[in-house]
């Protein structure tokens, strides 16, 4: 069986989140682990939700390979089958094929090579977890409140790294350090209801939803650079040759020289602000309805200092009394060293398997599992290396249509990952 086919059999699997159905990846990669003689476990958080989690090696030093096993919902006008796991052209096509299968898929992989080929000196840690898209619970969250010894390590790498992005001809792998925070809104407007026929009796919930939602659209946030983000924009700058002090005056003017990669420049720049997107919304049962309450659900991310307190603080100055606010989720930004050994070891790797190339520690826009290794003090990395011939655009598929991955970048990323369990764990015989 080759990597590739790992890939696309998972792809098959539907473990959309919600509901996830994670158990049924879980069994997939139990029978992959149980053919290689593995020891793993399957735990499951609630019926279906299941987490899969291998160990070889023996030693002191421990290295955890994370990634998530559930998917976002397939949205309709993909040009093929988001479930058919399809092989074409160098390419393995569907739900998951970036976020976060592939990552599965080249974790176990390495593993199953590592079992196979060499005898570390360390323990190595496999955890395919569920529940990563809706925010963790029953996955990782399940993992380290109850059974925190069974993934205990020194360092995690998981998803989140991005890359690599050509700078001035240099393929530059941006290594995840850090997140910003997460502050999910919930929106709620009430009014009158009446027959739509007379719709001045009422009190329209819906339309005052919608002066909400275009009172946020207008919303400016005061930009913000925090020192991990500053150190990341100055080093871009200087790799692009650019004699330039970043601040907050000029990061617009500094963003547009990259305006040739413009999926990296709107990231950079939701790295310094708060961003806010209204991206469900409820409301009306009838068309003869006045309808007299609807909902929206916001996605906000925050930078450090953002609290709780400060993004309610912000609502209430864009909506005043129009809608009642309430913030169901918070989660904090979080960080890992970027001066360890660890990172550096993870650097070093890449370098050793994909040759001349600039690295540089990335704070990412959204969040993954990393944070709650990072809550209990694991550093964490995301990096997930694609070949030096990804196409960035790639990157704007996952959650939206046609997400897809090139073979070629599964087997860098597999790569990666065996050369860094054996730098860090080191072999018997090597
Ligand atoms: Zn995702």
């Amino acid at each position: 069986m080759k990597l590739e086919e790992v890939l696309s059999e998972l792809i098959q699997i539907r473990s959309v989140n919600p509901p996830g159905d994670e158990l049924k990846v879980a069994e997939y990669l139990k029978g992959l682990f149980d053919q290689a003689q593995i020891e793993n476990e399957i735990i499951q958080s609630c019926p279906g939700r299941g987490n899969f989690l291998a160990w070889i090696g023996e030693g002191r030093r421990k290295l955890l390979f994370l990634s998530h096993t559930d998917v976002v919902p397939a949205q309709a006008g993909w040009d093929f089958d988001p479930f058919s796991g399809r092989m074409r052209d160098g390419f393995v096509h569907g739900r998951g094929a970036l976020d976060c299968k592939s990552l599965v898929a080249a974790q176990a992989w390495a593993m199953i090579w590592l079992a196979e080929k060499s005898k570390l000196r360390g323990r190595l840690v496999f955890a395919a977890t569920a529940d990563e898209e809706r925010g963790g619970a029953y996955g990782l969250g399940h993992l380290i409140e109850n059974f925190r010894g069974r993934i205990a390590a020194d360092f995690a790498v998981t998803q989140g790294g991005e890359g690599p992005i050509t700078i001035e001809g240099k393929p530059t792998y941006l290594i995840q350090v850090g997140e910003k925070g997460t502050a999910w809104a919930k929106l709620k407007s009430k009014g009158l209801s009446c027959h739509g026929s007379i719709p001045t009796l009422g009190q329209n919930a819906v339309l005052k939803m919608a002066r909400a939602i275009e009172a946020l659209s207008r919303y400016k946030p005061r930009v913000f650079l925090i020192p991990e983000v500053r150190q990341l924009i100055q080093a871009l700058a200087e790799l692009k040759g650019l004699d330039i002090e970043a601040s907050e005056l000029n990061l617009d003017q500094l963003f547009d020289q990259f305006s040739d990669k413009k999926t990296f420049a709107e990231q950079l720049r939701a790295l310094t602000r708060l961003t806010l997107s209204p991206n469900v919304i409820h409301g009306g049962i009838k068309t003869n309805i006045v309808p007299d309450s609807c909902e929206a659900e916001v996605d906000i991310r925050v930078l450090p200092g953002q609290d709780e307190g400060y993004v309610r603080g912000e609502l209430h100055k864009i909506l005043g009394d129009l809608v009642e606010i309430e913030i169901p989720q918070y989660m904090p930004p979080n960080f890992s060293d970027a001066k360890s050994p660890y990172y550096k070891l993870v650097e070093d790797s890449l370098s050793e398997v994909v040759g001349d190339i600039a690295c540089l520690p990335y704070v990412s826009p959204g969040a993954t599992d990393s944070r709650y290794l990072r809550k209990i003090g694991v550093q964490s990395y995301g990096v997930s290396p694609m070949a030096p011939s990804f196409d960035p655009a790639l990157a704007r598929t996952v959650h939206g249509k046609n997400e897809r991955v090139d073979i070629e970048s599964l087997y860098v990323m597999s790569k990666f990952l065996t050369q860094l369990a054996k730098s860090y764990l080191g072999c018997k015989g090597e």
